[in-house]
């Protein structure tokens, strides 16, 4: 059987704007149907008026052109009800209507407070319920199956059981890059661009002596960033810069209006921290790439409480417009270290 919704899972609040894109994106295929997404919960699911066309739906997806979703799924129906003394045997049967072979088995929960609290049960769980899928003859350690199977928990007693196709989904478990602090990391920002970088540039190698500029760069973490891949920096900003980081000898610090300032020689990166209005940033931006100053840049685009996937259209369009729609390539994300704001690359081509 193959399964007609579409699960996707997102930070905790932001379950209308993923019902909004996935919608969007189901009408732009001529597929009509609702969401089911309860604010807080941390996941939205897609339901198609008809079935037929929500695997239709499911096959085509292209989950790097979501920028809220953390993690894409097709699913069937919710098992709701499993009985407490034995949740495995109807998971197991749903796993065995979806397929034999898989590339991976994730149990997993929404990223909530209530989802936390469910490890608990899942922990003991897990080891009886690989046990009865091996049984059952389901294999999920097949390096050549093309899904990975998940049981995703949201609640005791229901869970979805679905698939995520290798290639068109997050490579991580609960879509959440696990990625530890570095103690010598001027602030907590330098995670969000190792997640971007990880997310746009995943296995790049960066030849040391590339130029970037960090437009509002203080105290340092995105600029400390690039300095571990080999880039010598400026940065730009009024407020100071780590000291530690400064004696690198990699950065220039230039204490500038990043909206003002520009590169006396074209860069290889640019990238952007200002709190700014959206609208700004990708009017910004967009020239940076227009004017040859940078070939690639990953900048922040902090959002408004509300219309937020509404403000990630319109930069969308602004930064389109000002390219005159082609010849670049652009891809926004809500990374797991973003709160109210998405991350967003853009290159030319
Ligand atoms: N990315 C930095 C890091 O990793 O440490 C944190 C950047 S912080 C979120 C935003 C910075 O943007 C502030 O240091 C602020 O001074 C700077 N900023 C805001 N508007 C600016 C402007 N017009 N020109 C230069 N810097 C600006």
């Amino acid at each position: 059987m193959r399964p007609a919704r579409i699960l996707l899972y997102c930070r905790p609040g932001f379950e209308k704007e993923c019902a909004q894109e996935v919608t969007a994106a189901a009408a732009q295929m001529g597929v009509e149907g609702f969401v089911k997404a309860r604010p807080e919960s941390g996941f939205a699911v897609f339901h198609a008026h008809q079935d037929a066309m929500g695997v239709e739906f499911g096959d085509h997806l292209e989950f790097n052109r979501l920028v809220f979703p953390r993690q894409l799924l097709r699913t069937g129906d919710l098992l709701s009800g499993l009985p407490e003394a034995d949740r495995v045997t109807p998971i197991v049967a749903a796993v065995r209507s979806l397929g034999t072979r898989f590339a991976a088995l994730w149990i997993e929960t929404p990223d909530t407070n209530d989802g936390k609290a469910l490890a608990s049960l899942i922990k003991p769980l897990t080891p009886h319920l690989e046990k009865a899928l091996r049984r059952a003859g389901v294999a999920f350690d097949d390096a050549q199956a093309e899904d990975r199977l998940h049981v995703y928990f949201v609640g005791g007693l229901a869970c979805h059981v679905g698939l995520s196709r290798v290639g068109n989904s997050s490579t991580w478990p609960m879509g959440i890059p696990r990625l530890r602090m570095p103690s010598a990391a001027p602030s907590r920002s330098a995670l969000k661009l190792a997640e971007a970088m990880l997310e746009f540039a995943a296995g790049r190698e960066f030849e040391p002596g590339l130029t970037a500029v960090d437009l509002g760069a203080s105290p340092g973490g995105w600029t400390w960033q690039l300095v571990q891949r080999g880039f010598m920096v400026t940065a730009v900003d009024n407020g100071p810069m780590d000291a530690r980081l400064m004696e690198s000898g990699q950065v220039k610090h230039r204490r500038d209006d990043g909206f003002h300032y520009r590169p006396a020689e074209p860069v290889h990166w640019m990238v952007c921290d200002m709190v700014e209005s959206p609208a700004k940033i990708a009017r910004l931006v967009a020239r940076w790439i227009a004017e040859g100053w940078c070939a690639e840049t990953i900048f922040n685009l902090k959002l408004p409480m509300k219309k937020r996937y509404e403000e990630v259209l319109r930069c969308r369009a602004i930064i389109d417009e000002a390219l005159g729609g082609k010849g670049y390539y652009l891809r926004m994300k809500q990374l797991f270290h973003d709160r109210e704001e998405v991350t967003a690359y853009l290159a030319r081509r």
